[in-house]
């Protein structure tokens, strides 16, 4: 058995893997390194495998140096260093080794004879657009009017308004979709104007092949002939300095020959990390529009949007009841949404509150916070503007009385909390007590629709 080969062991990996953290940030390794794997290590060549040829590309061009130094410290010995693509889970794919030699200290890469990248430069770029995501598609509240009226003008203005148009809002909340429905619009009302869409991760994959190919006129020969260019999550361009350089003068290029850039990142400009200043500045020199996090009432406007669009029939306490309880983003709405109507479909059964905890009781947990009673009465006499020492005293009138009971009956219906806990938080009242408050609370709702939606919003109060 050859011995070098177990000398390199889980173990090693393992504090490898923390070295290389350590050495290119954690922003870095969670970007690219994390996927590296270790395969083997024969004489005097270390294997690792990547799960995507761009991922391979990317590591050879920016980290092998480092990847290398690191090994070094476990093991004099090794000299080169090859990586193969091994989608994960899957096999290694034959013809994808890269294998980067080192002679007196200095590293060549080298392509692997096998390797399939002998055609010529390719000439694909853009990303093609997703026909869900149009304006129509899209539902405008509060929390993203601005960047849906943006995005608007952007596709309809042949006179440029602002340049770039920056969308800036967390994971799921409809950049993407805003950009798509962008193209969608200007490829239907002014199709001679060339849109090209694609993400940051993309961009830079083209440009590293331009690179490989010696060929970086071809890349910036592909932009001559753009209108409307959309880069999507530029987050992803944070470190790489010379993709930066390239973006920049892209950038620049286009801004000043009039066409329309439209950008998207999940932070501001300002709080990009890792992006050069005079990149960010620039990036942020157009209109910076915000997509907030989503409101109740936009994520309940846009339940019923989709349960409309797939025809399906899903009782409107049902989705307020979603609307409430997943307030993370919309992709998990969708998400749960179509979990429900597959096991409604499936196992045949209605739709009901008690069916959607039961189908939705991971997600529903991880959006669940637990609530305190103390939360919930401080909440309620701040609504009502009482005291908080209201809440224990034994007071009867009813300005204090009726917002005690109210507290009771969220208390009982938020936490888990026993009716002789609850009762034992407001004051030392008996568990009959909260029990009768509990009911009273709950013929007011069925009887008065003013009490109800006032006791609703006091929920989402608690719940936010
Ligand atoms: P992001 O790019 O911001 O991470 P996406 O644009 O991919 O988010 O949106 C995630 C999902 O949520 C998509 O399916 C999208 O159609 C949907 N979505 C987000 N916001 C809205 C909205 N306001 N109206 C309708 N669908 C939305
Ligand atoms: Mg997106």
């Amino acid at each position: 058995m050859d011995k070098t080969s177990t000398i390199f062991d889980d173990v090693k990996w393992s504090s490898l893997k923390k070295d290389l953290k350590k050495t290119v940030g954690d922003t870095a390794y969670n970007n690219w390194l994390k996927h590296l794997n270790y395969v083997s290590m024969k004489e005097n060549t270390i294997t690792f495998s990547v799960p995507t040829k761009f991922l391979r590309d990317w590591i050879v061009n920016n980290y092998s140096d480092k990847i290398k130094n690191e090994s070094k410290k476990y093991l004099k010995t090794i000299d080169i260093i090859k990586f193969v693509v091994k989608p994960n889970g899957g096999r290694i794919v034959p013809g994808t080794t890269r294998t980067i030699k080192s002679t007196d200290n200095h590293w060549k890469s080298t392509l692997d004879l096998r390797s399939n990248q002998t055609s010529n430069y390719p000439n694909e770029f853009g990303a093609p657009l997703d026909p869900r995501f149009t304006f129509e598609n899209f539902v405008v509240g509060k929390p993203n009017e601005l960047a849906f009226a943006a995005s608007q003008r952007v596709s309809e203005a042949d006179k440029i308004s602002f340049n770039p148009l920056f969308l800036c809002g967390g994971v799921g909340l409809g950049k993407t979709h805003l950009m798509h429905a962008i193209g969608w619009k200007i490829k239907e009302q002014q199709p001679d104007r060339k849109v090209i869409y694609l993400s940051a991760e993309k961009f830079m994959y083209q440009f590293v092949r331009a690179l490989r190919y010696k060929d970086t006129s071809a890349f910036k020969e592909q932009f001559r002939s753009i209108d409307v260019l959309m880069i999507d999550d530029v987050q992803f361009i944070s470190g790489k300095d010379n993709t930066q350089e390239e973006f920049f003068h892209t950038f620049n290029a286009l801004i000043e020959q009039n066409k329309q850039i439209v950008i998207s990142a999940d932070k501001s400009p300002t709080d990009l990390d890792g992006v050069q200043e005079r990149l960010k500045s620039r990036l942020g020199c157009g209109l910076v529009a915000d997509i907030h996090p989503t409101t109740y009432e936009l994520r309940l406007g846009i339940l019923i949007e989709k349960a409309k669009k797939r025809g399906v029939e899903i009782p409107p306490k049902v989705l307020e009841f979603l609307s409430h309880r997943i307030i993370s983003n919309v992709r998990e709405m969708e998400g749960a949404l179509n979990r429900l109507v597959a096991h409604g479909t499936l196992v045949g059964t209605p739709i009901t509150i008690e069916t959607a905890q039961l189908v939705l009781q991971d997600l529903l947990k991880s959006s669940n916070k637990k609530i305190t009673i103390e939360e919930i009465q401080k909440k309620v006499a701040e609504h009502f503007n009482i005291r908080i020492t209201d809440m224990h005293s034994p007071r009867r009138s009813r300005s204090v009385a009726r917002p005690r009971q109210i507290a009771m009956y969220l208390a009982k219906s938020i936490t888990s909390r026993s009716l002789p806990e609850i009762g034992r938080k407001f004051g030392g009242r008996d568990h009959t007590t909260v029990m009768h408050a509990v009911k009273k609370i709950e013929e007011l709702k069925l009887s008065d629709i003013n009490f109800n939606e006032d006791l609703e919003l006091l929920k989402r109060l608690i719940d936010s």
